[in-house]
């Protein structure tokens, strides 16, 4: 066994497999960004190295500095733990190098996997069933959609480089396909330097299952049974469990047998994951299951594979590393009971999972025991930050059966708890409780299909509250306006003024308030002393104020309505006649009249990350010319020009991250 190990990561999985190293008299070495020097990885492991500013291209993705620190600590091996540069070839390579043991497949295995059309080539070669699909080097657009044409829509493109849900586009009619395809290109040049795509006959609703494989040095291969991971969120887990319900034996036997094909076609080493969708249903194609992808790592799922098997998989990481042979043969292992795993993010479901970042003031679990399990990275006091996955914890439960550990995770799920960043717990609660997945009717669309009961309906806004929630608006703008006035050297300055006469003849604004999935819009017309607004229900007049005791009174028509209404960025919690609202302001017009308003520049509406700049400093653009897209909240996000006018100074490049609110660039309206 190693006597010294590097762990070339973060968060959980780094505190997940200090934790193994431990019990197995491994000492270890972690490395951590200037954002993480007080993180809990760190406070694990038996020394440490700082490798660079908090962004992971500086840092956790910095091989060269990972490698010197292990130089330094006099480590054996590195785990790369999943993501970073856990499916890096060069890494993997630069590692064995520098005589070190990268913990993991070799890195031909890698390349092998690394893009999804070649592992396909492998595959198909190795009689493993594959999705119907194109998966060629020649990406000419007339052969691309030929080749869609021929598959049959829905058709999904997808990036070759891909992974995490990235670079995926489903398109309904051969009509959008191009820019769907122009739009997958960009996304995965953007974020995996390669814009190459392959694609696939789009399946309306598979389940997600996969298979763990693992294979040692003397050539041995076997698979660790399935997990069924088909609760997604935009092709991104969301719970997971093994076994997988209704997984027949001999379809299992079929399966690993498949997975454990591929893994000896690329001559795997390690753990790994042979990813499948399944037909889902009862008729006769049910079941019938096609390759995917193959990840060469450990996943983040992997506890629910150890708690119904019992064995530590980061364990068998380690021993196969260093040339043992693998510890169990086939015919040793067995299913024990049922496990789930949730994933516990600071997101705010109701914000369409916008990360939420921040300070956990307060952090409870529930008491690990045999059947409670939570691996996590944070404690009390760390900041969940937008560097890093917002991922808090990993909530695994395991009982003898499945309803029995439905059981244990609603209990659970109760008692994690925490303040100081919203958190997906009660959406995680009441999916566990939704029929769909309480009887086990998996497949990937659950969610999508189970809004209602997963996003419970708020009461919806009718005309009085809108008209509540626009008089908040216009106020603040007013108010806004006001003070910038105040602040100028021309109080009189066109830009002081609120009355709309910037956007259009008729001196209106339209805000567009979005309500979960609904949005609706509300046209306020500027007329001296009041509002006309036109709300869903009709025309109305609108007066109103703030009240010295913070509430809101309004005049509609002749109706006076009070509220209570507490405004946070671009959302309105609005209270009135006893119930809730909340409202999401979403208004590229309303960005455009901030931002150039704000000293003519324009501003990020969100964190995120720039990962296109379409425009030049100096160039002449109309209203509604892509200026700069974002990336936030895993979407892209496309910042437009207000108005016609002139791009001056662009503030940040292709690949930075930007606060809310930062300004992206400098921008001035024609004055005609
Ligand atoms: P990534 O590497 O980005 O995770 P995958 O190829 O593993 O991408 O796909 C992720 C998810 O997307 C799958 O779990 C599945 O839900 C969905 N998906 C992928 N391919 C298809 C397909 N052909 N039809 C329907 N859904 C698919």
């Amino acid at each position: 066994m190693f006597k010294k190990i590097l762990i070339a990561n973060r968060g959980e999985i780094a505190c997940r497999v200090i934790k193994t190293a431990r019990r197995l008299g491994v000492k270890t070495v972690a490395v951590y960004s200037e954002a993480d020097a007080g993180a809990r990885h760190v406070d694990l492991a038996d020394e440490a190295y700082c490798i660079g500013p908090a962004a992971a291209s500086e840092s956790y993705l910095r091989g060269d500095k990972i490698l010197e620190a292990a130089r330094r600590s006099g480590a054996e091996a590195v785990h790369p733990g999943y993501g970073f540069l856990s499916e890096n070839a060069e890494f993997a390579e630069a590692c064995g190098k520098a005589g070190l043991v990268f913990i993991g497949p070799p890195p031909a295995a890698i390349r092998a996997m690394g893009s999804k059309s070649a592992a396909k080539h492998i595959m198909g070669k190795a009689g493993v069933p594959l999705v119907p699909g194109y998966h060629g080097a020649d990406q000419d657009l007339g052969l691309l959609q030929k080749e869609a044409d021929k598959i049959g829509y829905p058709v999904l493109i997808k990036a070759s480089a891909g992974g995490g849900g990235k670079g995926m586009r489903i398109v309904e009619k051969a009509a959008d396909f191009a820019d769907a395809l122009a739009s997958c290109q960009r996304e995965s040049k953007a974020s995996f330097g390669d814009e190459r795509v392959l694609l696939e006959k789009y399946l309306t609703r598979p389940r997600h299952i996969e298979i763990q494989v693992f294979a040692d040095t003397q050539g041995d291969a076997l698979y660790l049974f399935e997990r069924d991971c088909s609760v997604q969120r935009r092709h991104q887990k969301v719970l997971e469990e093994a076994p997988a319900p209704g997984m027949s034996q001999a379809r299992r036997n079929s399966m690993g047998e498949a997975a454990v094909a591929a893994a000896k076609a690329i001559g795997y080493l390690g753990a790994g994951t042979v990813e499948f969708i399944a037909e889902p249903g009862k008729g006769k194609s049910a079941g019938t299951f096609y390759f995917m992808e193959m990840n060469t790592r450990l996943q983040v799922e992997h506890p629910v594979t150890e708690m119904i098997t019992g064995l530590d998989l980061v364990e068998w990481q380690l021993r196969v590393a260093c040339g043992e042979p693998l510890p169990r043969s086939q015919d040793e292992l067995a299913i024990s009971g049922h496990a789930l795993e949730a994933r516990i993010y600071a997101e705010d479901p109701a914000k369409n999972f916008l990360p939420s970042t921040g300070r956990i003031t307060h952090l409870s679990a529930p008491a690990e025991s045999r059947h409670v399990r939570i691996d996590t990275g944070v404690r009390a006091g760390d900041a969940i930050t937008p560097f890093y996955d917002p991922m808090i914890a990993k909530l695994i439960v395991w009982d003898a059966d499945r309803p029995a550990a439905l059981a244990r995770m609603r209990a659970a799920l109760d008692e994690f708890q925490v303040v100081g960043v919203t958190t997906n717990t009660e959406f995680l609660a009441r999916l566990i409780a939704c029929d769909a997945f309480a009887s086990a009717d998996l497949d990937t669309g659950l969610i999508d299909r189970n809004r209602e009961q997963l996003f419970p309906a708020a009461p919806l806004a009718g005309d009085e509250v809108l008209a509540l929630a626009a008089l908040a608006e216009l106020l603040a703008i007013e108010r806004r306006a006001g003070e910038r006035a105040a602040a100028s050297d021309d109080p009189r300055s066109p830009w002081g003024t609120c009355d709309g006469w910037r956007l259009n003849q008729d001196n209106h604004h339209i805000l567009v308030f979005r309500q979960g999935e609904r949005e609706q819009a509300v046209t306020a017309h500027y007329r001296p002393g009041r509002y006309e607004l036109d709300l869903p229900g009709g025309r109305r007049t609108l007066t109103g104020a703030w009240q010295p005791d913070g509430s809101l009174t309004a005049w509609l028509e002749d109706r006076v309505l009070r509220a209570n209404v507490v405004q946070s960025g671009q959302t309105l919690d609005l209270f009135f006649r006893g119930a809730r609202y909340r409202l999401e302001l979403h208004d590229p017009g309303l960005h455009e009249i901030e931002s150039e308003a704000h000293g003519g520049t324009l501003a990020a509406p969100m964190p995120g990350k720039i990962i296109a700049v379409l425009t030049a400093s100096g160039a002449k653009v109309t209203k509604g010319t892509p200026l700069i897209i974002l990336e936030a909240m895993k979407m892209e996000h496309t910042i437009m020009a207000p108005g016609k006018g002139t791009v001056k100074d662009i503030h940040y490049k292709v690949g930075e991250q930007v606060a809310d609110g930062a300004e992206l660039l400098g921008f001035e309206l024609d004055k005609d």
